[in-house]
């Protein structure tokens, strides 16, 4: 770290009641990908912190688990709002960290954030549990009780509203928490300890730690004393942590990598198609897990998809996050845009066609030095190729032709992953068909990223373990005990 450094703004742990540097006093450096500016420097926490933050979480529990849900919920709703009230300040510090258009973060990120807290402040109420009546013989009830402490990790391309929608059931549903945000986007993840502070949750409820993930992460999916994980991030690091937590039985939930398939048949509403494909393949710069980077269409309407798709596509604008206009911003990281070009090279070699994109794109101004890469459409390539197979994570879509029902669900279903697919068509039986012969945790028809919080979500194969959602999530975070009475 060099003397000019040393003035950055700093991001803290919030352990306990307050902020504090790594115990072993590290810092990494925090860079906006959209200017290539240094903004601030992170603590660069390590096993020490994990558990000194246990030590304020062992102690917040017992209180925390015996508060009535009413009074968590209360205290969830009011945290909620106290996101909302900072929406601006939040919006900017995660358009900064993430170089996502700063209107995208004001609109989708935040909004999210506090909606995960509102919707699970209901939902720390209206938990009930099941009953089993034995026909006179006895009476079974199953108790569902928090599990104590818990880690939530999570990836750095929707950096508060996948924080949020692990950290609002697992308090609701009694249990505190250690939570780390990604190292590239670790602000909102400081400042939602601070709200927390103010909305009145006591001590050690919530704290987050910051650093590394090779640093910190261990330590807090391998503290005998964590009860349960959950993790949205890569397939490679969900493994680990699944290795974790099977060598300690713990509870594990993983929202990991996909590959999604965007698949369009040729009776499909084919502009209603094409404008949802835009979305799908690039919103956020492509960087979400549920982007439809496969889009396979059927022969009959594919040149008129292909130049439909290619016209939009031509017209989204890449720029400054901080301009209104912009409709893709940086992606999160130089590394992150050196593994993209990397992506594209392979594409090239693989034998494919660019029919838009390919390239990094140089913005004018304070954003000279950010990491831009145009949005990109890759034709010619077989289903097996690694472009095909390997998620990038970023705006690049492949297009390809299939003729029959029965071909567009093999090559759907022809990869690792399993997260979500979409699927356009009018006839409804084809439609029903298609989603019960989808290996996807989430079958989008007609739509995409439509998302009801109420249900199940997450993926198959290599794209997780365990569902998120509505009171999939309160289970998660709970144990059953069932009590039989005989009667
Ligand atoms: P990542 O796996 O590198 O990191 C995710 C988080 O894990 C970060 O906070 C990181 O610091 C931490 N981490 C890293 N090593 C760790 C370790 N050994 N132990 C514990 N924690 C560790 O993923 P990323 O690059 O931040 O995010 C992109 C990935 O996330 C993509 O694969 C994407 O598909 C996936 N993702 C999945 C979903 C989903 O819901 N399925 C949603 C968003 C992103």
């Amino acid at each position: 770290m060099t003397t000019d450094q040393q003035d950055l703004p700093t991001v803290c742990n919030g352990i306990g009641p307050g902020l504090q540097p790594a115990i072993a006093g590290g810092w990494l450096t925090l860079d906006n990908p959209a200017t290539g500016e240094v903004i601030a420097r992170v603590a660069a926490s390590t096993a020490a912190d994990v558990d000194g933050a246990m030590q304020h979480a062992l102690a917040a529990a017992p209180a925390w688990a015996a508060l009535p849900a009413a009074q968590r919920g209360q205290l969830l709703r009011r945290l909620g709002d106290l996101i909302q009230s900072h929406l601006d300040e939040l919006a900017l510090l995660e358009s900064e960290d993430t170089g996502k258009p700063l209107h995208v973060a004001r609109t989708v990120d935040i909004p999210r954030a506090v909606q995960n807290f509102h919707f699970f402040a209901d939902a720390a109420t209206q938990f009930s549990s099941e009953f089993h009546d034995m026909d006179g013989l006895a009476l079974n009830y199953t108790l569902r009780r928090p599990l104590g402490v818990v880690s939530c990790i999570a990836p750095w391309n929707l950096p508060l509203y996948l924080l949020t929608w692990k950290i609002a059931p697992a308090l609701a549903a009694g249990n505190v928490v250690l939570a780390k945000p990604s190292e590239v986007t670790p602000r909102t993840a400081e400042r939602l300890f601070q709200l927390a502070l103010d909305a009145g949750f006591p001590v050690g409820v919530l704290q987050v730690l910051q650093g590394l993930g090779p640093d910190v992460g261990p330590r807090m999916t391998t503290h005998p004393q964590v009860s349960a994980v959950s993790f949205t991030g890569s397939t490679r690091v969900g493994r680990e942590i699944a290795q974790n937590c099977a060598a300690q039985l713990k509870k594990v939930s993983l929202e990991l990598g996909g590959k999604n398939a965007f698949v369009v048949f040729a009776d499909a509403d084919i502009d209603a198609a094409v404008a949802t494909a835009v979305r799908a393949g690039f919103a956020n710069q492509g960087q979400i897990c549920l982007c439809g980077s496969r889009m396979l269409v059927q022969r009959a309407v594919y040149p008129q998809f292909r130049a439909a798709l290619l016209a939009k596509v031509a017209a989204l604008r890449v720029g400054d996050p901080l301009d209104a206009s912009t409709d893709q911003g940086a992606v999160v990281s130089r590394t992150h845009f050196a593994k993209i070009m990397g992506c594209l090279d392979l594409a090239r070699e693989e034998g494919a066609v660019v029919a838009a994109g390919g390239h990094a794109v140089q913005v004018a101004g304070r954003c000279a030095d950010g990491v831009f890469v145009a949005p990109t459409v890759l034709e010619g390539l077989t289903q097996q190729c690694k472009t095909n197979q390997d998620e990038i994570f970023g705006p690049v879509v492949t297009l390809q032709p299939f003729d029959t029902e029965a071909e567009a669900l093999a090559a759907a279903n022809a990869t690792q992953y399993g997260l979500a697919a979409s699927v356009w068509t009018r006839d409804v039986s084809r439609a029903h068909r298609v989603a019960a012969g989808l290996q996807s945790g989430i079958v989008w028809l007609n739509t995409w990223m439509l998302r009801d919080l109420r249900t199940p979500f997450g993926g198959v194969k290599d794209s997780g373990v365990g569902r998120e959602g509505g009171l999939e999530a309160m289970r998660f975070f709970t144990e059953p005990k069932n009590v039989c009475l005989a009667l």
